[in-house]
């Protein structure tokens, strides 16, 4: 079922994006969110991006960046046009901040922790009038549903919020089309509602796809930080592109996949077997 509603839903020029960010090496469940983000334009001649989530300086490292770049190049998974150097678009994502219905808030993780327990946020600044101060206050959004829905929008360290540098760049790029793991649905839902307060409402016309995560051997999810990217090692030692998505597609019951261009007939069974939705 949830193949044929896919096909009928995904627009008929997809414009999407491969969004890693450049803070550690790729692992299995990167390469599902790519290859199945890249088959889905592929197969109907749409414009794919590459865009690195690249906001934190101190987090993220050109090396990955490059050795992203390295590996789908390596795997035979093209795109159309990068967009990166977040940090030197500031004052675009400045600009996209004003619109939105906002507030100071000053209150720390750890206050939030003791008033709420730490799972929401209770609106305590949001009739107080502070006036923005880096590294002192952060900019909440003013959701027109519940202060537990009072995302950050801009951070302390006076950097944009993931959320926001998000729903900016799918506009600026046109983006149609997302796919992304189930981890995210949650990140949809406040993208989607901070999306809604913009008169362009760019979510509007985006269809958002999420898919089940690859889990490491114990069961839990895959990280960056937990060294389970092994691709890059895969390539470095000289494992045949051939042999990695063969690899990859033993790890989903599609046994026949060879290569990325296999992708575009497997996808409709890749995609019923990792349950996008
Ligand atoms: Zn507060």
């Amino acid at each position: 079922m949830s193949t044929i509603k896919t096909m009928l839903e995904l627009p008929s020029f997809p414009v999407s994006r491969l969004a890693p960010t450049p803070n550690g090496e790729l692992h299995w469940g990167n390469l599902l969110n790519f290859a199945l983000t890249w088959a889905m334009v592929r197969q109907r001649g749409g414009k794919l991006w590459l865009r690195f989530d690249d906001i934190d300086r101190d987090r993220c490292d050109p090396r990955f960046a490059q050795d992203t770049r390295e590996l789908l190049h390596y795997l035979g998974l093209d795109w159309d046009e990068e967009f990166s150097d977040q940090p030197s678009r500031i004052e675009d994502y400045r600009r996209f901040l004003t619109p939105f219905p906002q507030y100071v808030c000053r209150c720390s993780r750890q206050e939030i922790v003791q008033r709420t327990g730490g799972h929401y946020y209770d609106g305590h600044c949001r009739n107080l009038k502070h006036n923005f101060a880096p590294q002192e206050s952060a900019i909440r959004f003013r959701s027109p549903m519940t202060p537990a829905r009072d995302f950050i929008l801009w951070r302390r360290e006076d950097l944009p919020a993931y959320h926001l540098t998000c729903v900016h760049d799918e506009e600026k790029l046109g983006i149609n089309l997302i796919v992304r793991g189930e981890d995210l649905l949650e990140s949809t839902t406040v993208q989607k509602d901070l999306s809604q307060s913009l008169k362009s409402d760019p979510f509007k016309s985006i269809t958002v796809f999420h898919h089940a995560l690859v889990v490491a051997p114990d069961g839990k999810k895959l990280s960056k930080s937990r060294s389970d990217g092994d691709l890059l090692r895969l390539m470095r030692r000289g494992t045949s592109p051939k042999e990695i998505w063969t690899m990859f597609g033993n790890q989903w019951g599609v046994t026949e996949l060879r290569s990325a261009s296999d992708l575009l007939t497997l996808l409709p069974r890749l995609q019923s077997l990792c349950g996008v939705l």
